[in-house]
This record gives C-alpha cells, structure tokens and sequence, in this order.
C-alpha cells in the first residue's frame, strides 16, 4: 500500500472511496502513481437541470477538488447534446437543434458555477466524437460483439460473459423476465443500440450502417477512451445510471480493448426527492437549479446538497435549505470581525479530522460536524493570534468543499434581524402552490397573508410565482 504524507510529513490514511462493483468500501489508488482520471456522466442539453441533476454535480466537483490536492487529475464530464429528447424538444418548439443545445450548454455551466461546481478539465460533446463513436463500433463488429440489423448496430450481450457483473443482474434471468416488445432486428432484447437510422428530418450522420446516429452508452465510451484512455480511475454518475448505462459503458470498453477494465472504481450518488416524493415532471414537482439560484444563494443549496452523504437519499424541502442557510450563518459568525488575507487562508493547514472525514469516501456530514467544532474554537478563543488561526483554517476548510466564498459582512448585509429569509419565503410559497392545488384556497391565503405581514409581495405568472420585498 502507498503511505500519503501531508505537508507536515505525517501519514496520512489512503482515500477510501465506495466501489459499486466491489459492493464495500475501498483504499483508493490510481492506476499511474500520482495521476488520476476521473469521467462523469454529464447532462443530456434539452432544458434546465433539475436539482436532482445538480447533486452528481457538486458531489463529483468535491471529490474533484480532494483529489487534487493529492494528485494530477484529469476530470471529463461529457455532453450528450444528440438525443431523442433534444429531437423532440426541437419539434415542440419549432427551434433548431444546435440552438437548443448551445442554450442549454451555456445554462447548465452557469447554474452549476452558481453552485460552487468549477468546470471540468475536458468537456467533450457528444456530436463532436462521431468518428471516435463509429471507430470504436466497427471495432466491435470486427471483434464478433456487435451485428448489424436493418441499419441498426446493437450489441450482442451475450458475447459478453460478464454482462450484469456491475448490476448484479443475471442476464439469462433477465432475459427469460423480459415482458417489453423486442424490437424484430434484436437478437435479445437486452441487446442495445450502438447506432440507429436516422430519418431526414433529424440530425444523423453518415457511417458504414448509413445515415444514423449514435446509441447513448457509446458516447460515453468513446469520449473516455479519447481523453482518459482505455483504463479510467473513476467513473461517476447517479445511481439510476449503474444499469442500463454504466452495465453498457463497461460491456462496450471491454470487448473493444480485449478485456482492459473500463473503470477501476465506480461511484454512485444516490438520489434526491422533493418533499418525499420522486421528482417528475407529469407531477409537476421539478426545481430547477436555475430558478432557485435566482433568490436563494448557490453555496446554501450547495451545502444542502452536501449535508447528507451522497450515497443517502437526500430529501430536498424548505427545511432542508434553512438548516444549510443556518449553517452558513454560523460559520460565516465564527469568522466575522477576524480580517484573514487570502494567503492565510491557502496557506492554512486543513485539520486532519476534517479531511480524514473527506477522504472516508466523502463523509460530508462527519466533515461538517469537524466544521462546527472549529467554529466554536473560534467562538471561544479570545486570543487574536489563534483567532486568526482558527478562521484561516475554517476558510481553509470551506474552500475544499467550496462554501465560505463570500466576505461575512456581504453575507449578512440587507438581513436585518428576523427578516424573513429567501429559502423560508420560497418555502411558504411552495407550500401555498400546494395548497391551491388541492383547492385549499383558505391555507392559501393564509400564507399569503403570513408573507404581507412579513413585507412580501407575491406576484402569480405563467412560470411559478415570484416574489419581492416591499419597500
Ligand atoms: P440526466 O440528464 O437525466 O442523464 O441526469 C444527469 C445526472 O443527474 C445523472 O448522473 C443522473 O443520475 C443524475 N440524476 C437525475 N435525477 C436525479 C435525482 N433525482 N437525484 C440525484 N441524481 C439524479
Ligand atoms: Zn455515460
């Protein structure tokens, strides 16, 4: 095993991190020494990120930012920015495709930005990679893993022996259980598309197969193998993606590369729901990242994201966001009135319990509690030189995990005391949407009132209802 030494020459414990393949907990070790690569699955363009979407986001940009501190990292999060929801976006709305893409592209790096999340070091898009894609499809042809059926490419799974091995599914189980329709030009219905025809009216490309485009799980494959290589460190993504997607990915790579593993260690975050349910758009449940960065501050909804371990569910909810705005408020007191330079603060040592916390695959909740605990040392102390000491470390600290950003002083500027706070009036209204739709006008208009009284006018439109302080 490889011993770590931090910058006073201690030992330091390897990062453990939660390999879904391995099913347990793992030390962490790159394949080359001192360099590491790391590929997360990226947002399909056709609208705005939900919040859902944003916790792959955040949690992979933390480890992203552990990681460097230890090593040379090589981060890709892709693009997919060819897709069928892309296709129908652009039909309903009678734009064209390259304008939605672009839109959304843009959207999603400015609302991840908002949320501390720094941009990756490559980020491939898709429709930028179609010959990569068609290569490494006719490679699997060649090597008997893929045939080719009325213009369509699928892969024979059961070329494969282990197919199901990252899932945990056995696919003769799986296809004796398969109830869907197989499609004619499948040999079995977990057989997937590499490439399908494209009719005129939608993008496509031309190939050995004729015009089409590519299946998603081979995007991702072979933007891997461009930047990262045929082996990759880590791959991350929700937990949804572990099958079909990430069983695909792994099945793809390998048979193209004789066997090479595909990814050493397999990180999956687990999900988010809204107020205990599952968010979907027929319930009409959805937030947006870039609606709630419009009144809520980015690093209280990223510390919310963070405040549960991110193989937990996290249930997302008003409280959720006033307990991050109040945690902020607490380490943004500890370090208000102590003038720290920007030097001090990178200069800081990080406490080891802190990043011990971390580097137990991400234990955020552990880390935070370190966090608190700084905090009130800081409280205590009365003398300057710790004082200062002490907010080096807690800035220090905050800027791993990407809070603390802002000046104290902005931070609490405009909030006079018991105002009332963005995330308890954007609660109030959510709980008044709900209200009037379950015709419970009266609860509505009581929180209506409730919000008149605390000097909060509200205003209903076509996109939700917005709200001000009145002057
Ligand atoms: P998509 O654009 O749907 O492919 O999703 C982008 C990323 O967000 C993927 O890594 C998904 O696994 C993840 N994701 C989608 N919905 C949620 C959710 N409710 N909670 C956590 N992660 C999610
Ligand atoms: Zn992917």
């Amino acid at each position: 095993m490889i011993a770590f030494f931090d910058r006073s020459n201690r030992e330091i414990m390897a990062l453990q991190l939660h390999d879904t393949l391995q099913g347990k907990k793992v030390a962490f070790a790159p394949l080359v020494e001192g360099e590491v690569t790391m590929y997360l699955c990226g947002p399909t363009v056709y609208n705005y990120a939900h919040i859902g979407n944003a916790r792959p986001a955040v949690v992979f940009d933390l480890l992203a930012r552990l990681l460097r501190r230890r090593y040379k990292l090589t981060f890709a999060r892709n693009i997919t920015d060819v897709d069928d929801k892309i296709n129908a976006a652009s039909i309903e709305t009678g734009k064209p495709i390259d304008e939605i893409t672009a839109r959304f592209i843009a959207a999603y790096n400015e609302d991840m930005g908002a949320l501390g999340v720094r941009p990756p070091d490559v980020e491939p898009r898709a429709t930028r990679h179609i010959g990569e894609m068609i290569t490494m499809i006719e490679t699997l042809i060649d090597k008997g893993f893929a045939y080719v059926a009325e213009e369509h490419v699928l892969f024979d799974v059961s070329s494969y022996e282990k197919y199901g091995v990252l899932s945990k599914r056995d696919l003769r189980e799986m296809i004796a259980g398969a109830r869907v329709e197989v499609a004619p030009y499948k040999k079995v219905a977990h057989d997937f598309v590499l490439w399908k025809p494209s009719s005129p009216e939608i993008p496509g490309w031309d190939s050995p197969w004729g015009r089409g485009r590519p299946g998603w799980h081979i995007e991702c494959s072979a933007m891997a193998k461009k930047y990262l290589g045929e082996t990759i460190d880590i791959h991350a993504g929700g937990q949804d993606l572990v099958f079909p997607h990430h069983e695909n990915e792994s099945a793809q790579s390998c048979c193209a590369h004789d066997g090479a593993p595909f990814a050493r260690y397999w990180l999956h975050n687990g999900f988010l729901s809204l107020d205990k349910t599952k968010m979907s758009k027929s319930l009409g449940n959805v937030l947006l990242v870039h609606d709630l960065i419009k009144t809520i501050p980015g690093e209280v909804i990223r510390l919310a994201l963070l405040s549960a371990h991110y193989r937990q569910p996290l249930d997302w909810s008003a409280e959720t966001l006033e307990a991050a705005r109040r945690m902020l408020d607490r380490l943004y007191g500890a370090v208000r009135g102590v003038a720290v330079s920007r030097k001090a603060r990178t200069a800081a040592d990080i406490p080891d319990a802190f990043l011990a916390a971390l580097e137990d695959d991400l234990n955020t909740p552990k880390a935070l509690a370190e966090l608190f605990g700084l905090a009130r040392a800081l409280n205590k102390a009365t003398d300057a030189t710790t004082r200062k000491t002490l907010a080096a470390q807690l800035y220090a600290c905050g800027d791993l995990i990407g809070v603390l950003g802002d000046d104290p002083d902005a931070w609490f500027a405009g909030r006079a005391d018991g105002e009332m706070s963005a995330a308890d009036i954007e609660a109030l209204i959510s709980e008044r949407t709900k209200a009037r739709a379950a015709r419970d006008f009266e609860a509505a208009d009581a929180v209506r009132d409730q919000l008149d009284a605390a000097g909060i006018s509200i205003e209903d439109g076509d996109g939700g209802t917005s709200w001000r302080r009145s002057t």
